[in-house]
């Protein structure tokens, strides 16, 4: 059983001066998922992240913890060798050998690394003579010595301690949550926009949420649904503060006031007014929406200079040039799939036209939102003073 895993991180080593204050979100992100699980210490040391497991713990619960952590490139499971000793050193590494490699038929080449060019045996004497041992320890069960291209790289490094470890497992990669600010997501009960708050995270980004719901149009269940996949993907993000605005009455006005074909709009364009102005509050930095060109009416390129005509904040829209397919494939993989097919309404597709504009003319739709110009500002005051805020995760 490892007591100790080592973290690798990929673009985080790409950055300069400002390096540790990456390391240390990366470091925070770790112990944070990790202490849902129970007792680990996670620390950063010599550039490097490095959790150790005091106590029992579960092995694979563990790593599919650490794969939900942005920022994680690689995590190497690592047997620590309280020794800079050669000798401890090759002993410990032929019991590694012996004890992970069940069968040893395999191609290797020992990858060596000293931390301190003062140690008095040099990385590729350290290969050559860890390689030599490990050979002739397991020849006759089939192991057998490739340099150019080994099946498992055995991998020791000497620093204060000594490390041995040949296996990475994947990370999600990325960037850790919290080094890139937050954005508000609009998010609904579909597939798409749980995938997009997915992949901004993916960048390092804090996640907030808002959510439109439009009652008695659309059910608790539906509103419980959308709480529930902000939930899903808050094991990947951290905690997200969920605003659900009450749309009804603004949507009703809209339906009473303005030609039905641009309904969805000017909807829409309402929408993104109020998600900009609970961002600005919250300060977040950008709004994030599932839109993919040509997806449907409202997401033609046209529809989309309406929508976006209102914001003054980046909208981030991750699954622009997306199939619908390849985002279903991602839903599938964070776990949002199950739960975003499920059938309940949403309030956009309550109050669809039959045959919605799919080329709105700008113009025309700031001529049509004239005609709600009596009472909108009131019932988008109403809608923001009314907010309820769910935490979750
Ligand atoms: P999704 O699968 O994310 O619901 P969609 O294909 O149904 O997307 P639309 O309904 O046009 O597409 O919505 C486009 C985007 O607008 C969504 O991805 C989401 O970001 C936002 N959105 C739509 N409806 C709502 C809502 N009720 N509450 C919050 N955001 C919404
Ligand atoms: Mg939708």
């Amino acid at each position: 059983m490892y007591k100790a895993f080592l973290i690798k991180y990929a673009e985080i080593g790409l950055k300069g001066k400002n390096r540790h204050v990456f390391e240390n979100i990366l470091r925070d992100q770790v112990q944070y998922h990790l202490d849902k699980l129970g007792n680990f210490e996670v620390s950063r040391e010599q550039g490097r992240i490095f959790v150790s497991c005091p106590d029992e713990y579960d092995y694979d619960e563990t790593i599919e913890e650490l794969q939900k952590v942005f920022g994680v490139a690689g995590i190497c499971p690592v047997v620590v060798v309280d020794s800079t000793d050669w000798d401890t050193i090759t002993e410990e590494a032929l019991k590694y050998v012996d004890e992970f490699y069940q069968d040893k038929n395999f191609t290797f080449k020992v990858e060596a690394k000293r931390a301190d060019k003062r140690y008095p045996i040099t990385s590729p004497e350290m290969c050559r003579k860890l390689g030599e041992s490990i050979l002739y320890r397991f020849m006759d069960a089939g192991i057998k010595v490739d340099v150019h291209d080994p099946k498992v790289r055995i991998w020791v490094e000497v620093r204060n301690k000594s490390y041995i470890y040949s296996h990475i497992i994947p990370g999600p990669g990325g960037m850790p949550v919290g080094s890139g600010g937050k954005g508000m997501l609009l998010l609904s009960g579909g597939i798409d926009s749980p995938v997009a708050g997915y992949m901004i995270a993916k960048r390092g980004v804090a996640i907030e949420a808002t959510y439109f719901h439009a009652p008695p149009y659309t059910s608790d269940r539906a509103k419980q649904k959308v709480v529930d996949l902000a939930k899903i993907i808050s094991a990947y993000t951290g905690p997200i503060r969920l605003n659900i605005v009450n749309f009804t009455d603004i949507q009703l006005y809209i339906y009473e006031q303005c030609p039905h074909e641009q309904l969805t709009i000017i909807m829409r364009r309402y929408m993104m007014r109020i998600a900009e102005k609970l961002a600005k509050d919250s300060k977040c930095l950008g709004l994030i929406t599932g839109e993919s060109i040509g997806q449907v009416a409202s997401q033609t390129m046209q529809s989309l200079v309406a929508t976006n005509a209102v914001c003054t904040l980046p909208v981030y829209r991750p699954l622009i040039a997306f199939d619908k397919q390849d985002i279903v494939t991602i839903s599938e993989k964070i776990k949002t799939y199950e739960t975003s097919i499920l059938p309940y309404e949403d309030c956009c597709t309550i109050f669809v036209a039959k045959h919605p504009v799919t080329h709105p003319v700008l113009s025309v739709i700031e001529q049509s939102e004239t005609h709600l110009e009596e009472r909108i500002e009131e019932l988008v005051k109403e809608a923001l003073d009314t907010v309820e805020v769910v935490q979750v995760g």
